[in-house]
């Protein structure tokens, strides 16, 4: 039976990658009905919302989602489109594995790390107090009251809360993404010596959940700081990583970097029986329309989705052939070149054509 899926083309690049993305999969013969939904610039020219209900409407039903990247208007009133489809769906897992491709430029070889980012709370919680305003000089007066220490009454104030609730389940969907990826270890990286209420109670609850298994995915902790210098000096020895929202935001973008950057970085958000796949990178728009940018995040972004969909052989085909056209050299795209200008490089379409045709001898 075909899979449904709803197929978001996003803004910008999102049109050409998605394309290029959604015909490598039919490529591999795995049968998926796409079902369109149109959100960002396009949705508001027509509905006048970024995010029109039918949108999330669809990915309800269809319970998986292929996601181009939307743009955030930059001006009073409009909330990421990307943060609220998260938030409406509880997709509370943010996926972002970060691997070495051969032929792409990186300063390191043969990484192949698993940032596992918590989605839901944290500083990203929206609760934001401006500074002047009497709602924030009076949260101020209260805070001074409870705890008696002083605050400048000129300041703004972000709320983090961390819940037990959240921090187990992140924690375990790490445990459990180890367990079915094969993985060996598990590491919790936090702030607790500073932090003890929050991230304190973010490391107490992945200690909690680590018994459940042990013998089975080791447990690690480590502190955010020292975390992002060992990263950056000794990758290799690190598996899955398992974060609270801001740090997971940062330490994922460092993994990215590690390997090469954003035109090979996918990703993907999970809640309960629900899931969207989108690659880490934006809608590029000084790219629009040029079939120039490199599909591979994207294409990337589907070989989750395909795992997700328990069509695992399909997926190993697709990284397999992605793999072999990078290492080629041959037709990839300008950022894949040795030389941002060289004038064999390819275009989106072109990449994936490629891509498809290796499929084909797998
Ligand atoms: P961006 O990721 O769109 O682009 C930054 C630069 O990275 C590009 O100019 C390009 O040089 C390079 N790049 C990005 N994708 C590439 C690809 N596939 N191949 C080759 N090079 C690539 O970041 P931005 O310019 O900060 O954001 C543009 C818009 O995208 C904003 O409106 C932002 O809100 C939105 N955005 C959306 C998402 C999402 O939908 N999940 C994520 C990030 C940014």
């Amino acid at each position: 039976m075909a899979h449904k899926v709803t197929l978001i083309p996003g803004d910008g690049i999102g049109p050409e990658v998605t394309e290029a993305a959604k015909r490598c999969v039919e490529a591999t013969g795995v049968s998926i009905e796409w079902q369109e939904a149109i959100a960002g610039s396009d949705a508001f020219k027509s509905t006048g919302e970024l995010l029109p209900q039918g949108v999330i409407d669809s990915i309800k039903k269809n319970r998986v989602a292929l996601k181009g990247p939307i743009i955030t208007p930059i001006g009073e009133g409009f909330r990421s489109v990307n943060v609220a489809i998260r938030h409406a769906l509880d997709l509370y897992a943010c996926v972002r594995p970060a691997k070495t491709y051969q032929g792409v430029k990186s300063n390191y070889k043969d990484i192949d790390l698993v940032v596992i980012r918590e989605n839901s709370e944290d500083l990203y919680a929206g609760i934001e107090f401006e500074e002047g305003i009497t709602e924030t000089k009076e949260l101020i007066r209260t805070i001074e009251s409870l705890v008696g220490k002083k605050i400048r009454l000129d300041s703004g104030i972000s709320i983090k809360p961390i819940s037990k609730f959240a921090s187990e389940r992140i924690v375990r969907f790490a445990f459990e993404y180890a367990l079915r990826h094969n993985r060996k270890k598990v590491t919790a990286v936090h702030k607790a010596n500073i932090m003890k209420f929050t991230d304190g109670l973010f490391l107490r609850s992945a200690r909690e959940v680590a018994k459940e298994y042990e013998g089975k995915v080791n447990f690690e902790e480590a502190i955010v700081d020292n975390m992002s210098m060992q990263l950056v000096q000794k990758p290799h020895n690190y598996d899955v990583l398992v974060l609270p929202n801001l740090y997971g935001d940062i330490v994922s973008d460092l993994c990215a970097g590690l390997v090469g950057g954003l035109g090979i970085a996918p990703g993907a958000n999970i809640g309960n029986d629900i899931a969207v796949f989108e690659a880490v990178h934006g809608s590029a728009p000084k790219y629009k329309g040029l079939n120039k940018v490199n599909p591979t995040a994207m294409i990337l972004s589907a070989v989750l989705m395909l795992d997700y969909l328990k069509e695992e052989k399909a997926a190993l085909r697709l990284e397999k052939a992605v793999k072999e056209v990078i290492a080629s050299g041959i037709d990839v795209t300008y950022d894949l070149k040795a030389s941002p200008n060289d004038p064999q490089a390819v275009g989106t379409r072109e990449m994936a054509d490629a891509i498809i045709k290796r499929i084909k001898s797998i």
